[in-house]
């Protein structure tokens, strides 16, 4: 894949980047390294003047940037600049709780006594250089919430980012390198995706996080498990979205109709599978459809627009596959369903009812504005579709039920249960899935101790 901006919405290729060569990303690797010894002696106070200072310059930006990731990844331009804000408040929101969140932990003085020793710490170190290899669906958002935490943490970054958006990613370590970071606490890798391997078994480099595809994922994990290196993965998602006879119908279907479309439906955890109980399916179904087909799909510069393109021309054919699939299969299109006739990667709002196990569409993710309907009989029901998926990223339910509120927390697969509301991330909770969406947790204090050596302090 060449490393160059191409705007979806028109196939235009803006600008073309020459991959960077061993000797530059050798370079990169050795001043990580040397930054690092460093870095890691810097106190909280000091990273967090630099992170805000980032944080400002982030918001500063703010229209800017928003245009570029439009450009090269096609999301509608109001949503870029949403995702500038929120990673400006979550480099804030690091900066004032990291020291908290690695504060040395005392163990109870009865197990220091029966240890033997006089005193004792447990201690969240920093490790060193940390690998991300990242996505461009959220170009800025995926970076910063590796970033801040791993930043704060004492860790130097080098960002492998997706080649369709090396704007942004250049823009990510110009951001850093303005705000007073040292020079190579943050690098982008302007590099293909041959060239992380080698990288990986790099012995300067500690770690890597990937969110991206399971692929990616199996392959990162694979080198880095024989390498003895920690990974995070946050990988795909088909997220369940279930709706109960005492659910808000109207607000329900409102909200479903931007959990499936947010980021031109291109979200790990956008919901993607909407299974409603019987009772009320019918009335679920016309307002959701009515509300996907409401929707203003088109020029993503535009204010108005909900709906852009797909990101690209490959992603747009694997989502016209599943659906096409599905078609031949028997599945109703309740919307959309057809790719226009224009330039660019174009896909409509398309619902699909009358699902089976058998349909690719039931088992794999569909990255685009396309939602599959389900009926279900009772909770138990709900349940058995919702974990039939190798995923487990989040899940949302609408009840008012409490009892089902219990059961839903108990028996869904998911790292996240939503009630009433859809799967969004914040700072303060920690975000990863399980099966096959990935490992580990980003965000929250678990986020940043993952990239920590948590080392015991004893004292005879
Ligand atoms: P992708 O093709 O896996 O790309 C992600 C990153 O991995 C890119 O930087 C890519 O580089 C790199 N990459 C690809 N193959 C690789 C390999 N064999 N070895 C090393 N690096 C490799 O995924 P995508 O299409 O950009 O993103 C969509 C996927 O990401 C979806 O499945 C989505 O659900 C998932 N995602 C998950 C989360 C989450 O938090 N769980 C968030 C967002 C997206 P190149 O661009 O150079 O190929």
């Amino acid at each position: 894949m060449p490393i160059a901006t191409v705007n979806p919405a028109n196939g235009e290729t803006l600008k073309t980047y020459e991959a960077m060569g061993e000797e530059e990303v050798e370079r990169r690797i050795r001043l990580a390294e040397a930054t690092f010894r460093t870095y890691r002696t810097t106190t909280f106070a000091e990273r967090a003047r630099l992170l805000v200072r980032a944080a400002e310059l982030l918001e500063e930006d703010q229209a800017d940037i928003g245009a570029v990731m439009t450009t090269e990844m096609g999301k509608p331009v109001k949503q870029a600049r949403a995702e500038a804000a929120k990673c400006a408040k979550s480099m804030r929101w690091y900066a004032e709780h990291a020291e908290g969140l690695l504060a040395d932990e005392e163990p109870a003085e009865h197990d220091v006594k029966d240890s033997g020793g006089s005193r004792a710490l447990v201690r969240y170190r920093p490790l060193g250089p940390v690998l991300a290899v990242m996505p461009w669906n959220f170009p800025l958002w995926q970076v910063i919430r590796f970033a801040a935490p791993a930043l704060m943490a004492g860790n130097v970054g080098l960002l492998k980012h997706a080649s369709n958006v090396p704007q942004t990613a250049l823009y990510l370590e110009d951001l850093f390198h303005r705000a007073g970071f040292p020079e190579g606490c943050f690098q982008t890798l302007l590099i293909g995706s041959g060239a992380v391997d080698e990288i990986l078994r790099d012995e300067r480099v500690r770690a890597a996080t990937l969110t991206g595809s399971e692929p990616a994922g199996r392959a990162v994990a694979s080198t880095a498990g024989e390498m003895i290196k920690k990974t995070v993965l946050e990988l795909g998602g088909s997220d369940p979205y279930i709706v109960m006879p005492s659910a808000d119908i109207d607000r329900a279907a409102k909200i479903a109709v931007t959990a499936r479309v947010q980021n031109n439906g291109q979200s790990c955890i956008a919901a993607k599978r909407f299974i409603v109980h019987t009772d009320v399916y019918d009335a679920f179904a016309e307002r959701f459809v009515a509300g996907m087909k409401a929707l203003t799909v088109g020029d993503p510069m535009d204010e108005g627009t909900d709906v852009g393109p797909l990101s690209s021309e490959q992603g747009r054919s694997d989502l016209e596959e599943l659906v096409d699939d599905a078609k031949r299969s028997g599945a109703a299109v309740l919307c959309g369903g057809e790719r226009p006739d224009r330039e660019g990667w174009w896909y409509p709002p398309t619902v699909l009812a009358g699902i089976d196990r058998e349909m690719r569409i039931h088992r794999e993710e569909a990255f685009g504005p396309v939602a599959t309907l389900y009926r279900a009989d009772s909770l138990e029901d709900a349940v058995l579709i919702a974990n039939d998926t190798p995923f487990g990223l989040s899940s949302n339910v609408w009840t008012r039920d409490d009892a089902e509120v219990d059961r839903f927390v108990r028996d869904l697969e998911a790292g996240g249960i939503f009630f009433n509301g859809m799967t969004a991330s914040h700072p303060a909770f920690p975000f990863g899935g399980v099966k096959r969406s990935g490992y580990g947790r980003e965000l929250s204090g678990h986020g940043i101790r993952e990239f920590c050596n948590i080392t015991t302090v004893w004292h005879g």
